[in-house]
């Protein structure tokens, strides 16, 4: 890769480092706080947050196997893909890549942020030669995004094509890890130590089970934090998401579990839809939902809808003419799901 310097937008690159507004370790310790505007009353709410997070980010660190000084944390990783956009890209000047089709918040904040979005279609069976997106690349291109396993499409990216990217791509690899929980791939997580230019991105808000609680996490080498810590909102994640994240992350079992129950759920499913005589051909997952080819997609998503079951219809989203994505619920709810197919 490029030096980091080459990569970053020089108005960001200049920015000065964060300085909480508040000493974390000032001796003594204040117990008397006049220093920030805050009301006095209504404790616990009336305090800001710690800026560094540094509660949170241990935590992070030891559930995650990654360094404190190599984590992010966000308001969902919604928020880091947009950090990455503004940390890395001029607007209007500089361009990103992706895999087509896949996660639509990668064009969105490319489009919010003024940056050339350039979609790179996957073969037929859903995966990508690195030496395509290579081609796609020029000297602007600063980002490719990779979503591993990808969505709608429910496979892993191959791994080795993933690892020519970080080796020959002279900007910064995202690997977008969503779905990680459920994958059988080994996380790249582990690969941070190796690869500079690498970005991996995990949320609570699938395996954890916090959607509404928002928080995403982003890994990478302690510059690229330190930039994005720098870009961030001082206070993106609020107290309520740090109590619950931290009590969730002091108990990672009962993920495991819920990971579990959703796998073996995912498994009778798949067989079973692949009984179905609406259906041409279910893909292969390796998620929580899965993608299936239908004899009428639009057809089938209204008729379970009118039953009060809702499925993602993929009409219009490039080769997945035809295509339902399934999220696997609960038994009773797939049982619910199938038996409303058998009976359509
Ligand atoms: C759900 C999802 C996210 C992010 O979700 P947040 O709720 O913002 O953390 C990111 N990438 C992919 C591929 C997703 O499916």
């Amino acid at each position: 890769m490029k030096q980091l310097k080459d990569l970053v937008r020089p108005n960001i690159w200049e920015l000065a480092p964060c300085n909480p507004a508040r000493g974390e370790y000032s001796d003594p310790a204040p117990h008397v706080f006049l220093d920030a505007n805050e009301n006095p009353y209504n404790p616990p709410f009336n305090r800001y947050p710690d800026p560094l997070q540094l509660e949170m980010k241990t935590l992070v660190s030891k559930v995650k196997n990654v360094p404190t000084e190599s984590v992010f944390l966000g308001n969902g990783s919604d928020e880091a893909i947009d950090l990455a956009y503004r940390i890395f890209c001029t607007p209007d000047r500089d361009n990103a890549i992706a895999i087509e089709p896949t996660y639509g918040m990668y064009k969105t904040y490319a489009n919010i942020n003024d940056v050339e979005y350039r979609p790179v279609a996957l073969d037929a069976d859903y995966q990508i030669s690195s030496g395509k997106l290579l081609a796609a690349c020029d000297e602007r291109t600063k980002l490719i995004w990779i979503c591993t396993p990808n969505t709608p499409t429910a496979n892993s990216i191959c791994r080795e094509e993933i690892e020519v990217l970080l080796r020959e791509f002279q900007g910064i690899v995202v690997v977008d890890e969503a779905y990680g929980d459920f994958s059988s791939q080994q996380t790249f997580r582990s690969e941070l130590g190796k690869h500079a230019n690498l970005i991996v991105l995990n949320t609570m808000s699938k395996a954890w089970g916090f959607a509404a609680v928002r928080l995403g996490m982003a890994f990478a080498s302690r510059e690229i934090i330190e930039l994005f810590d720098r870009v961030r909102h001082p206070y993106n994640v609020g107290m309520l998401a740090r109590q619950h994240a931290i009590e969730a992350l002091r108990d990672p079992y009962r993920v495991q579990d819920w990971v579990r129950m959703i796998l073996n759920e995912r498994t009778r499913l798949v067989s079973a839809f692949r009984e179905l005589p609406c259906v041409v051909r279910v893909y292969p997952t390796d998620a929580n939902f899965f993608l299936v080819q239908v004899s009428d997609a639009q057809g089938i998503r209204d008729y379970l809808a009118s039953k009060g079951i809702a499925v993602k219809d993929c009409t219009g989203v490039p080769q997945c003419d035809n295509c339902l994505r399934i999220t696997v619920g609960t038994k009773s709810e797939n049982v619910e799901l199938l038996s409303a197919l058998r009976s359509m």
